[in-house]
């Protein structure tokens, strides 16, 4: 299948003073027709820099933007006609606060693409009443909720018929009784529709929940797409795993390796890991572990370990309590190693057994730590004597 949106390598940098801020750096990823995808990151990770280089409103400083196998970023591209298939909706609703709610979503037809007002309304009408908006057609913005405000401005941006919509933390403004309801909505208006989706957000829960694939945005960096069981299952770098995961970063050294187990040393102990990728002793590895995979509890600890033990790979560590905390029905135990590592174990349920200031035996089973950072790893120079610049 060949994509529908390309991005290739695509750079945005912008110059503030002596600093060069890399909005975006060497970004490449695909999207295909009719896919929901999320773009997340932390604030000022380069998303919405993204969004306004794909719908045109920024040139990219370098690199390739192709849509339908035709680059953007080129002179001869008509802009009209490709915002018309490549719709945008902001965060901030962006409505003509003097006209209604039927003249918002038909004054760009009828001024920009000189349809008829008939033919312009008919095709308000027909969206407004799909987002749930037909009583309020003749309400100006000031009139309307948020919630209200932000339906006006998607049926606006679907009287098109675009075959794109880009969505810039739309729901961003509303609160989280609402959002939830228009999550749901926007992802049956998107399967509905056929329209492929491209849908910023900071909040992951939100991505995991709406997205058919995932892409993960770090300073300017790109660092994964996938579904959303890719990212939090199988994340590929530390960044996607505490992002999206919520999972524990541990550093350790091969020491040994048994087919697909790896004996890793963390601190003064050693662990089993099991992985699928080719890792070489005396290798230095980055692990993650999400906190819910982090057992404390000896009886449950116990059968693990045994159980592993037949295949020579059981083993405990050992760390010192440092705080624990519940909320929500979740014990949450902040855990030091040896060396100074900190990390959570959580758990549903009280553990009284467990205070601060004790020495815990702690375990993970091989198979929850997932090797991260691999491909950044074989990209460092393998001798750095020469020193940097
Ligand atoms: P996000 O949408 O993920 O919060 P943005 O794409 O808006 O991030 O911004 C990425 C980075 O680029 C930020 O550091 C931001 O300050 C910077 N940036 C964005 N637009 C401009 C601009 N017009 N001029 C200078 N810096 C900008
Ligand atoms: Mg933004």
């Amino acid at each position: 299948m060949s994509a529908l949106i390309e991005f290739d390598a695509v750079c945005k940098y912008y110059q503030m003073g002596d600093t060069l801020v890399k909005a975006a750096d060497h970004v490449s990823f695909k999207i295909n027709k009719g896919e929901f995808v999320a773009i997340v990151g932390q604030s000022g990770s380069g998303k919405s820099t993204l969004l306004r280089c794909l719908n045109m409103l920024e040139t990219p400083s370098t690199g390739e933007i192709n849509y339908h196998g035709t680059d953007i970023t080129s002179k001869n591209v008509n802009v009209p006609e490709y915002r018309s298939k490549v719709g945008m909706v902001f965060q901030n609703f962006n409505l003509f606060n003097n006209m209604t709610a039927l003249k918002n979503c038909t004054v760009g037809q009828v001024k920009v693409l000189k349809k008829s007002k008939e033919e312009a309304e008919k095709k308000a009408l027909y969206y407004l009443e799909k987002v749930g908006m037909a009583p309020y057609i003749n309400a100006k913005p000031k009139q309307l909720s948020g919630g209200q405000k932000q339906r006006v401005a998607i049926a606006r941006s679907l009287v098109n018929n675009p075959k794109v919509l880009l969505l810039d933390e739309p729901l961003g403004a509303l609160d989280l009784q609402l959002r939830r309801t228009m999550q749901l909505e926007l992802k049956r208006l998107q399967k509905k529709l056929g329209i492929t989706f491209i849908y910023v957000t900071h909040d992951q829960e939100e991505a995991i929940n709406m997205s058919d694939r995932i892409v993960v945005m770090n300073q300017g960096q790109f660092e994964q797409i996938g579904t959303p069981d890719e990212i939090y299952n199988h994340p590929k770098t530390s960044y996607v795993a505490t992002f999206v995961g919520n999972a524990n970063i541990l550093k350790g050294k091969v020491v040994e390796i048994n087919g697909s187990y790896a004996q890793v040393q963390i601190g003064n102990d050693t662990v089993s890991v099991y992985t699928e990728e080719i890792v070489k002793v005396g290798e230095q590895l980055t692990l993650a572990v999400r906190s819910e995979n982090i057992l404390l509890d000896e009886a449950e600890m116990e059968n693990v370990v045994e159980q592993n033990e037949a295949e020579g790979t059981g083993r405990h560590l050992h760390a010192t309590v440092k705080e624990k905390n519940f909320a929500a029905g979740q014990l949450r135990v902040l855990l030091a190693l040896s060396d100074g590592t900190e990390l959570t174990a959580s758990r549903f349920g009280m553990n009284a057994n467990i205070q601060p200031g004790q020495q815990i035996k702690w375990y993970f089973d091989p198979r929850n730590a997932i090797v991260v950072d691999r491909e950044f790893k074989t990209k460092e120079p393998a001798d750095m004597s020469g020193g940097n610049q």
